[in-house]
Protein backbone atom coordinates (compact mmCIF):
# COMPACT_ATOMS: atom_id res chain seq x y z
CA UNK A 1 0.00 0.00 0.00
CA UNK A 2 2.98 2.08 0.95
CA UNK A 3 4.86 1.83 -2.70
CA UNK A 4 1.04 2.70 -4.20
CA UNK A 5 0.81 5.65 -2.52
CA UNK A 6 4.19 6.73 -3.17
CA UNK A 7 3.80 6.45 -6.67
CA UNK A 8 0.14 7.95 -6.97
CA UNK A 9 1.46 10.84 -4.97
CA UNK A 10 4.31 11.08 -7.61
CA UNK A 11 1.76 10.94 -10.28
CA UNK A 12 0.07 13.89 -8.69
CA UNK A 13 2.63 15.93 -8.20
CA UNK A 14 3.56 16.02 -11.93
CA UNK A 15 0.28 17.48 -11.95
CA UNK A 16 1.07 20.41 -10.12
CA UNK A 17 -0.90 23.11 -7.99
CA UNK A 18 -3.39 20.19 -7.78
CA UNK A 19 -1.12 17.30 -6.71
CA UNK A 20 0.03 19.15 -3.92
CA UNK A 21 -3.37 20.32 -3.00
CA UNK A 22 -3.82 16.39 -3.01
CA UNK A 23 -0.62 15.93 -1.20
CA UNK A 24 -2.06 17.83 1.25
CA UNK A 25 -5.32 16.42 2.01
CA UNK A 26 -3.70 12.96 2.17
CA UNK A 27 -1.30 14.32 4.63
CA UNK A 28 -4.62 15.88 6.49
CA UNK A 29 -5.70 12.87 6.74
CA UNK A 30 -2.76 10.77 7.86
CA UNK A 31 -1.85 12.63 10.75
CA UNK A 32 -5.90 13.23 11.84
CA UNK A 33 -6.21 8.85 11.59
CA UNK A 34 -2.69 9.47 13.60
CA UNK A 35 -4.81 11.71 16.10
CA UNK A 36 -7.93 9.44 16.67
CA UNK A 37 -5.27 6.24 17.29
CA UNK A 38 -3.47 8.27 20.25
CA UNK A 39 -7.14 8.87 21.37
CA UNK A 40 -7.67 5.75 21.28
CA UNK A 41 -5.06 4.56 23.20
CA UNK A 42 -4.85 7.17 25.70
CA UNK A 43 -8.25 6.50 26.29
CA UNK A 44 -7.40 2.64 26.98
CA UNK A 45 -4.63 3.77 29.56
CA UNK A 46 -7.00 5.79 31.35
CA UNK A 47 -9.43 2.83 31.79
CA UNK A 48 -6.21 0.80 32.72
CA UNK A 49 -5.34 3.20 35.23
CA UNK A 50 -8.33 3.29 37.09
CA UNK A 51 -8.56 -1.08 37.37
CA UNK A 52 -5.02 -1.04 38.29
CA UNK A 53 -6.25 1.68 40.77
CA UNK A 54 -9.45 -0.14 41.73
CA UNK A 55 -7.61 -3.66 42.23
CA UNK A 56 -5.07 -2.31 44.51
CA UNK A 57 -7.90 0.01 46.95
CA UNK A 58 -9.60 -3.12 46.59
CA UNK A 59 -7.00 -5.01 47.94
CA UNK A 60 -6.43 -2.54 50.42
CA UNK A 61 -2.72 -1.80 48.98
CA UNK A 62 -1.03 1.10 47.31
CA UNK A 63 1.42 1.23 44.67
CA UNK A 64 2.43 4.64 44.13
CA UNK A 65 5.42 4.25 41.94
CA UNK A 66 3.44 1.96 39.62
CA UNK A 67 0.43 4.29 39.61
CA UNK A 68 2.97 7.24 38.83
CA UNK A 69 3.90 5.28 36.13
CA UNK A 70 1.15 5.23 34.12
CA UNK A 71 0.53 8.91 34.92
CA UNK A 72 3.62 9.00 32.91
CA UNK A 73 3.40 7.26 30.20
CA UNK A 74 -0.53 9.06 29.86
CA UNK A 75 1.37 12.29 30.24
CA UNK A 76 3.55 11.51 27.16
CA UNK A 77 0.92 10.57 24.89
CA UNK A 78 -1.21 13.49 25.57
CA UNK A 79 2.25 15.70 24.48
CA UNK A 80 2.10 13.09 21.50
CA UNK A 81 -1.48 14.07 20.20
CA UNK A 82 -0.77 17.69 21.30
CA UNK A 83 1.99 17.51 18.46
CA UNK A 84 -0.10 15.80 16.48
CA UNK A 85 -3.15 17.80 16.63
CA UNK A 86 -0.99 21.18 16.37
CA UNK A 87 0.62 20.09 13.10
CA UNK A 88 -3.31 19.65 12.21
CA UNK A 89 -4.28 22.85 13.01
CA UNK A 90 -0.73 24.76 10.99
CA UNK A 91 -2.11 22.45 7.99
CA UNK A 92 -5.77 24.22 8.52
CA UNK A 93 -3.94 27.66 9.19
CA UNK A 94 -6.30 27.43 12.42
CA UNK A 95 -5.04 27.87 16.41
CA UNK A 96 -6.65 26.53 18.90
CA UNK A 97 -7.84 28.50 22.46
CA UNK A 98 -5.82 27.55 25.27
CA UNK A 99 -8.57 28.36 27.23
CA UNK A 100 -12.04 26.74 25.45
CA UNK A 101 -10.46 24.60 22.85
CA UNK A 102 -12.03 26.56 19.67
CA UNK A 103 -11.06 26.93 16.29
CA UNK A 104 -9.79 30.78 15.09
CA UNK A 105 -8.10 31.30 11.86
CA UNK A 106 -4.21 31.89 12.08
CA UNK A 107 -3.20 35.38 12.96
CA UNK A 108 -6.19 36.11 15.00
CA UNK A 109 -5.53 37.84 17.80
CA UNK A 110 -8.36 37.34 20.13
CA UNK A 111 -10.33 33.53 20.72
CA UNK A 112 -13.74 33.71 18.43
CA UNK A 113 -15.47 31.89 21.41
CA UNK A 114 -14.09 33.33 25.23
CA UNK A 115 -12.13 35.92 23.86
CA UNK A 116 -8.94 34.88 25.48
CA UNK A 117 -5.65 35.95 24.38
CA UNK A 118 -4.33 33.86 21.31
CA UNK A 119 -1.48 35.79 20.59
CA UNK A 120 1.68 33.11 21.84
CA UNK A 121 5.53 32.93 21.54
CA UNK A 122 4.92 30.15 19.13
CA UNK A 123 2.51 30.51 17.32
CA UNK A 124 3.50 34.12 16.23
CA UNK A 125 5.92 32.83 13.76
CA UNK A 126 2.99 31.74 11.93
CA UNK A 127 1.13 34.89 12.29
CA UNK A 128 3.27 36.37 10.62
CA UNK A 129 3.25 34.12 7.69
CA UNK A 130 -0.13 34.65 7.37
CA UNK A 131 -0.42 38.68 7.97
CA UNK A 132 2.44 38.57 4.73
CA UNK A 133 -0.44 36.80 2.94
CA UNK A 134 -3.26 39.06 4.18
CA UNK A 135 -1.01 42.18 3.28
CA UNK A 136 -0.55 41.26 -0.42
CA UNK A 137 -3.95 39.65 -0.20
CA UNK A 138 -5.28 43.32 0.64
CA UNK A 139 -4.38 45.03 -2.43
CA UNK A 140 -6.70 43.06 -4.75
CA UNK A 141 -9.68 43.40 -1.61
CA UNK A 142 -11.22 39.91 -1.62
CA UNK A 143 -8.84 38.18 -0.26
CA UNK A 144 -9.27 39.12 3.21
CA UNK A 145 -13.06 37.75 2.70
CA UNK A 146 -11.94 33.86 2.86
CA UNK A 147 -9.86 34.45 6.04
CA UNK A 148 -13.31 34.35 7.84
CA UNK A 149 -11.57 37.02 10.36
CA UNK A 150 -14.69 39.61 9.97
CA UNK A 151 -12.95 41.56 13.03
CA UNK A 152 -9.72 42.22 11.68
CA UNK A 153 -10.36 43.68 8.37
CA UNK A 154 -10.99 47.07 9.57
CA UNK A 155 -7.13 47.20 11.41
CA UNK A 156 -5.84 45.42 8.46
CA UNK A 157 -4.61 48.47 6.09
CA UNK A 158 -3.45 50.82 9.12
CA UNK A 159 -2.06 48.75 11.84
CA UNK A 160 -0.12 45.96 9.36
CA UNK A 161 3.27 47.57 8.87
CA UNK A 162 4.49 48.47 12.55
CA UNK A 163 3.39 44.93 14.00
CA UNK A 164 5.25 42.92 11.37
CA UNK A 165 8.82 43.90 12.67
ZN1 LIG B 1 -11.52 30.37 23.68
Amino acid sequence: MGKFDDLLLKAKDLAGVAGNKAQEVAELTKLKLQATQMRNEIDSNYMKLGEIIYELNKNGTQNEELVSMCVAEIEAKLKELDEINQKINEMKKVVKCPDCGAESPVGSLFCSRCGASLSMGEDSRNAENFQEEEGAASTSEHGISETDAPEETETSETSLPEETK
